[in-house]
């Protein structure tokens, strides 16, 4: 009933149109009490709100694929993840022309409170972190490099939980081809695969 309730105040967000960022809003996410791990990516894709669910696209085909290597089977993925950001409307194309604008700092600001009643309520036992902005969000300011391939604690909302930082899935990130970086994503989808076995997920 609460989640139902903050679902309803999302859902009807209009915080960064008042700002000014945003012509109209959108707010995307998905999920339930009880889902044990929540992913936390940077904003929704330009086609988001017109699908049924977030990751539906090619971004969400890739980040599947990572997590059936770590053993989650990707048929369950709607059920078992709880999907959200931390803006939960599409920003809009970058200037460059390649991808997503990354969302700006005050805009993250102004949706902070929304993840952080999604924290409260859902109580997720791990979060995994796409991208840098999503990363440093939880665990402070780094290269990305620093952050994949450990598993660390945070608190936010009164709440303590793991962190598993990953890179973007999306197509437009060119961090996986380093090979060490290569290297670093294994390794995370080795951890995550025995945090998967030890904790039952
Ligand atoms: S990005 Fe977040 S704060 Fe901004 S309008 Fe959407 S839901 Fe509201």
């Amino acid at each position: 009933m609460a989640l139902a309730t903050l679902h309803g105040d999302i859902a009807g967000c209009t915080r960064c149109v008042t700002a000014g960022f945003l012509k109209k809003s959108h707010p995307i996410f998905r999920g339930a009490v009880g889902n044990r791990v929540m992913v936390v990516g940077q904003a929704p894709g330009a086609l988001a709100h017109e699908r049924p669910a977030p990751y539906m696209g090619n971004t969400g085909k890739t980040l599947r694929a990572w997590l059936a290597v770590a053993g989650f089977d990707a048929d369950a993925f709607y059920g078992r993840f709880y999907l959200t950001s931390l803006t939960k409307c599409f920003p809009g194309p970058s200037t460059s022309g390649k991808g997503d604008r990354a969302p700006s700092a005050a805009e993250i600001a102004l949706c902070r409170g929304n993840l952080d009643r999604e924290i409260a309520l859902v109580r997720p036992e791990l979060v995994l972190a796409l991208g840098r902005l999503a990363a440093v969000a939880f665990l402070g300011p780094a290269p990305l490099a620093e952050l994949v391939g450990a598993v660390r604690e945070a608190e936010r909302a009164e709440h303590r939980f793991l962190v598993l930082p990953l890179p973007h899935p999306s197509g437009v990130s060119r961090w996986l081809n380093d090979p060490a970086n290569r290297e670093r994503h294994a390794a995370a989808l080795r951890l995550l695969a025995e945090l998967r076995g030890e904790r039952g997920w």
